[in-house]
């Protein structure tokens, strides 16, 4: 699984246009195409990394994804996630609308060979997973059981019954096409479209399995293991590729598509990598100062408060929020001090917060104070 940039890969800029990155594929291709480079393990490399990056680059859905979150974005960081689910067949099945009718046949082999047979593709899969900030602060492997199409057992996904295989579609002639000719006031038009008959595989079953009855596929369940990268957030979407719907007749299986969810904390909220909590102190505790704990992602922090702290003051914790998806370092914990106004009070505590605010020291002078909150007032107000 690579891990190189793609458009490094590729040799094209970050702005380069689809034709451009067809090019530069295409010639990669044929520079290391297996063929041409007979038991050199370095040119397989070479060539299942070009492929890698053009399947993310040419699609503007990945691209855009790759572009944001790079290979983390990607499920790189999946167990057979792009690079590792890429089989060679996957990239044969590219070709042909990299290479068109001329290499149709080119490193095909088995049934690749037909140049616009319909490849079967399962489809994708969506699930949803929902995170504790704990799980996204550290990232996680999680199993997941997955309801979906498998390949058949009885037939090994073959769809034909025990080893009987399969016949070259007559009404096709194996190409999978129909060219159909009509007459108009413009003279004879050609129009090709799938063959009815075999639905554009080029080949029929010659006697159907009687457990798929020839699809290849049943509903099954499968534990997949997914490894989710620390730093993402709700609403992201992580990809596995292979990891999809089987697909009929060995075809290539679809994708996973991981949505992701953020539970709500009890006490913190997330802004960014940034986390926020709230806490109250009393009003004394305010005066003389205090020492109080604040939950964070990994247990209490104790914090300390400074004699005469105000209301509103915002305590921050390096480091204690959250790793951020696709670069170093992590964002803070803000700690914002309220101040409890006692709401309740007996007769004879009354008299005494009575004697209390009739000293100087207790009456309101944010002039004295240095907190950025009053300087921005009074600028606000200048
Ligand atoms: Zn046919
Ligand atoms: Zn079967």
């Amino acid at each position: 699984m690579s891990k190189r940039d793609y458009y490094e890969i590729l040799g094209v800029q970050k702005n380069a246009a689809e034709a451009e990155i067809k090019k530069a594929y295409r010639q990669l291709a044929l520079k290391y195409h297996p063929d041409r480079n007979e038991g050199d393990k370095q040119a397989e490399e070479n060539f299942k990394e070009a492929a890698e990056a053009y399947e993310v680059l040419s699609n503007p859905e990945k691209r855009s994804r790759y572009d944001q979150f790079g290979h983390a974005g990607m499920g790189n960081n999946f167990n057979g996630g792009y690079g590792g689910g890429m089989s060679m067949d996957d990239i044969f099945s590219q070709f042909g609308d990299i290479f068109g009718n001329a290499f149709g046949g080119f490193g095909g082999g088995g049934g690749r060979g037909g140049r616009t047979r319909r490849v079967n593709k399962g489809s994708n899969l969506r699930v949803k997973v929902k995170l504790t900030l704990e799980e996204i602060s550290t990232g996680i492997d999680k199993k997941i059981k997955l309801n979906k199409y498998v390949g058949c057992n009885s037939c090994k996904g073959s769809g034909a019954k025990n080893g009987t295989g399969y016949n070259t579609c007559s009404s096709c002639g194996g190409s999978g096409q129909v060219t159909r000719v009509t007459n108009t006031f413009l003279g004879q038009m050609q129009t090709s479209s799938p063959c009815p008959a075999c639905g554009g595989e080029g080949q029929v079953i010659i006697d159907k399995c009687n457990t798929c009855f020839g699809d290849g596929i049943v509903k099954g369940e499968e534990i997949v293991n997914i490894s989710i990268p620390a730093g993402v957030s709700e609403g992201i979407q992580l990809s596995m590729g292979g990891k999809g719907n089987a697909a009929p007749r060995s075809g290539v299986p679809g994708d996973l598509i991981i949505l992701i969810e953020e539970a709500e904390h009890p006490f913190i909220e997330r802004d960014g990598t940034n986390l926020i909590y709230e806490h109250f102190i009393s009003f004394t505790d305010a005066a003389i100062g205090t020492s109080i704990e604040v939950p964070t992602l990994e247990g209490k922090a104790k914090v300390k408060i400074n004699p005469g702290t105000q209301s509103g003051r915002v305590l921050r914790l390096k480091g204690k929020g959250l790793p951020s998806l696709n670069s170093y370092g992590r964002g803070d914990l803000l700690v914002t001090i309220n101040v409890w106004t006692p709401q309740l009070l007996s007769r004879e505590e009354k008299i005494m917060l009575e004697t209390l605010g009739s000293s100087e020291n207790f009456k309101p002078n944010p002039k004295n104070e240095d907190r950025s909150f009053f300087r921005r007032m009074k600028e606000y107000f200048q």
